[in-house]
């Protein structure tokens, strides 16, 4: 978990912006401005809505209770690719097997204010080769689950774009497809705009070593862009290293602008308009 100074805001965003991913409940330490804290710093830049993103099973829980306490606050729930596994194998901490984890996700994703599935996919840099048959049916219950309730997935792929497709288009996709991190370059970028999905870039955009991600970005339409900032981590530039919060996301709007020659005003009502289709108003 990141530590050290919270950095200062942001200069604030001409509309507001939703970040598409956060874990407010991961708060990066004992200096850590409180979730609402964190909410009104972000509103105060027009970073004005969140998707709390609960992928553990507290986390999970946390996440439901949440969203019933913060107006700018929906969620989204499931098992991490890197918890399912534990679950399934019998050494998550909690002692909860894989079956009564994704039970309880399942019962979660009803709630009013969850809006998605995620995040959920592939992490072939984190879990082992041990573990990728637990982390791939997880992958396929959760997608299986979005489709079932008519809610969009957020996908963590890390390591497995090639398999992460492969898995989709055999299994089929839910109403919307959100690459949370997007972390391909351009090709992948192509094909997974090809099927319609959505490409959420975080911090990592605005990072020197990831010109790839700019050409990603500059090649996704207006209407399939989203900006998040998957905080506590991925702080962009020029606060990279330092703990994430969602107001930091203004910094990566702009970078988003620069990298595709987008008006900033343009480029919010895009994005704003973008997550309010995929997750309904709040
Ligand atoms: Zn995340």
């Amino acid at each position: 978990m990141p530590s050290g100074l919270w950095p200062p805001a942001p200069e604030p965003l001409p509309l507001p912006v939703t970040d598409n991913h956060t874990h407010l409940d991961w708060d990066g330490g004992d200096d850590a401005p409180s979730v609402a804290e964190k909410l009104a710093l972000a509103s105060a830049v027009g970073v004005t809505q969140v998707v709390q993103i609960g992928c553990e099973l507290d986390s999970a829980h946390w996440t439901a209770a949440a969203v019933q306490e913060y107006p700018h606050m929906v969620g989204g729930v499931a098992l991490h690719p890197n918890e399912a596994p534990l679950h399934a194998n019998g050494t998550h901490e909690s002692g909860v097997s894989y079956e009564e984890a994704f039970a309880q996700i399942a019962a979660l994703v009803h709630g009013e204010r969850i809006r998605v599935v995620g995040e959920t996919g592939l992490d072939f840099f984190r879990t082992g080769p041990d573990g990728v048959a637990a982390q791939e049916r997880a992958f396929r219950d959760h997608v299986a689950l979005a489709r079932e309730v008519g809610l969009p997935v957020q996908i963590h792929d890390r390591d497995a774009h090639r398999r992460v497709l492969e898995v989709m288009d055999g299994d089929g996709a839910p109403p919307a497809v959100v690459m949370h991190c997007f972390s391909g370059d351009v090709e992948f970028a192509r094909e997974c705009l090809a099927r319609g999905w959505y490409l959420s870039f975080s911090g990592t955009v605005t990072f020197t070593n990831a010109p790839g991600l700019r050409e990603a970005a500059a090649i996704t339409p207006a209407d399939r862009l989203l900006v998040e900032t998957d905080a506590p981590f991925l702080t962009p530039v020029p606060h990279r290293g330092r703990p994430n919060s969602p107001a930091q996301a203004a910094h990566t709007v702009r970078a988003l602008a620069a990298a595709r020659g987008d008006n900033l005003e343009t480029l919010c009502v895009d994005l704003q308009a973008n997550s309010e289709r995929l997750y309904g108003p709040w």
